[in-house]
């Protein structure tokens, strides 16, 4: 049989390839060996903020004592909803896989020749490859992993039942989260983080990264930075050797949840017979359009590298199902992170201190939530919105932590995107009372002086 496009993997990258790809009148198949959705949906975004959204839920009704009820989580009803959820999320993929005649072929996709990939012992061509496949956990060497006692996070998040003391290994995007879910759920948490500060991550501002620091600290959560630490001990109980900058001491737990090391994964799929060059690390190189060393062949999501997000697989996808549809597209300048800690933050760009390093001169503007009415009226008023804005006054960064952050970095990432410069911006009015409008008094403040 053969193909416009193959497709190899169904998660969010793969997905968006073979949509686009579809909607501008290619014949596609995407080839998925376990379940379509990929980690995002089944085992990643979706699962995690199902339960992260549960446990802010009953948090902000027990900050609430104007709201006479208690709450408590019953963990085996929000684990089924969390199922529904991704069900129901999927049904409506294989909906839109359905309506545009997209073949789903179920099995493992093994290329060894060029055009061609084997599926089940079948032989199928194509005249575009799109190398989706995502990528793993790695079981490191002093954290080696051992689906009992010693897991990555999706076991983690799928224990019927979770032990009481639980030791997250590293402090970033997934450790702050699943922090934050386990607190929640009344258990002891320990992070221990080997950099000096948490969410060591490209773009994420150290105001930002203490902040989250004193926030998990105040919930009770123990927190160990600058500490590098091993697995000596993993039967009853989990033990660490942890060397902190002033001791050497053991620390142990119920259960430990190793959010570091990911790898590519390229097995069955004989790169250098395809002309696919990679990184050191195995993750394969491509160009803003998403082609690889070989015209022909196309990767896209966490398989093609940094940074390993669903919001970049699924612009990744895009892109590549554009360009195969000879569309000219390319990906965007900015990508931004969300972190749905307990309280979320939004991040895009640069930080100043990033910029400096580059030679490119900048200055930062900050508003409080306090000083925001929506961060009253929503009992939620930690936090703040610290942007960047470059010599020709355009935005080169943006932070905010705070109520909504996730959603207001979205409409400054489109006014980055469009390169847009805070007099444009002065121009624009949000509505009240709203979080977004700390978008208007940052620029407000930028330009003339703060109005609230
Ligand atoms: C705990 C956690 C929380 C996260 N939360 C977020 C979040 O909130 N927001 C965000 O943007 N990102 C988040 N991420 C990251 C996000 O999950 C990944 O970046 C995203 O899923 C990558 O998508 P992908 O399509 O590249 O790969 P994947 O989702 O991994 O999909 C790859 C698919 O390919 C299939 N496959 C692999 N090899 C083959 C083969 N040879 N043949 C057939 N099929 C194959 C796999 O079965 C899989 O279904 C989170 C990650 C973790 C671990």
């Amino acid at each position: 049989m053969h193909y416009d496009v193959i497709i190899i993997g169904g998660g969010v990258g793969g997905l968006a390839a073979a949509i686009r790809s579809a909607e501008l009148g290619k014949k596609v198949a995407i080839i998925e060996k376990n379940e379509i959705g990929g980690e995002c949906i089944n085992r990643a975004c979706i699962p995690s903020k199902t339960l992260i959204d549960t446990a802010k839920i009953v948090n902000k009704i027990l900050k609430s004592p104007w709201i006479a009820t208690s709450a408590k989580i019953n963990y085996n009803l929000m684990n089924k909803f969390k199922d529904d959820i991704i069900e129901g999320i999927k049904d409506n993929l294989y909906q839109v896989i359905n309506k545009h005649k997209i073949d789903l072929l179920s099995g493992k996709g093994e290329v060894k020749n060029e055009g061609e990939v084997i599926v089940n012992g079948k032989v199928y061509t194509y005249e575009n490859l799109v190398i989706a496949t995502g990528s793993e956990p790695l079981s490191l060497a002093d954290f080696p992993l051992n689906g009992k006692n010693v897991v990555d996070p999706w076991t983690a998040m799928n224990m019927t039942n979770l032990p009481e003391n639980i030791i997250i290994v590293g402090g970033g995007v997934a450790g702050v989260e699943l922090a934050t879910l386990f607190r929640a759920l009344n258990k002891n948490v320990t992070i221990i983080e080997l950099m000096p500060r948490l969410l060591p991550v490209p773009g994420i501002d150290i105001e930002i990264a203490n902040e989250v620091k004193k926030r998990l600290e105040e919930k009770g959560v123990r927190i160990y930075v600058n500490t590098k630490s091993r697995i000596i001990k993993s039967d009853d109980k989990v033990i660490f050797q942890a060397q902190t900058p002033s001791s050497n001491e053991e620390i142990s737990g119920d259960l430990a949840v190793i959010t570091i090391g990911r790898k590519p994964v390229t097995d069955g799929i004989d790169l250098k017979a395809i002309k696919v060059e990679t990184d050191q690390r195995g993750y394969i190189k491509v160009d803003n359009r998403a082609r690889t060393s070989n015209s022909k062949v196309y990767a896209v999501g966490d398989v093609a590298g940094a940074p390993l997000s669903a919001t970049k697989a699924w612009r990744q996808g895009i892109v590549a199902g554009d360009n195969i549809g000879n569309r000219n597209s390319q990906m965007p300048k900015y990508i931004p992170t969300s972190i749905f800690a307990d309280l979320e933050i939004g991040v895009v760009g640069s930080t100043l201190e990033e910029l400096k390093k580059n030679g490119i001169n900048g200055r930062e503007v900050k508003v409080n939530m306090k000083e925001i009415p929506r961060a009253w009226t929503l009992n939620e008023t930690e936090g703040f919105l610290k942007i960047v804005i470059g010599e020709d006054n355009r935005i080169l960064g943006a932070n905010m932590i705070g109520e909504n952050a996730t959603e207001v970095i979205n409409t400054i990432t489109l006014a980055m995107e469009l390169s847009l410069k805070i007099d444009d911006l002065y121009k624009v009015q949000f509505s009240h009372p709203t979080v977004s409008e700390i978008i208007t008094e940052v620029v407000q403040r930028a330009i003339v002086g703060e109005i609230y």
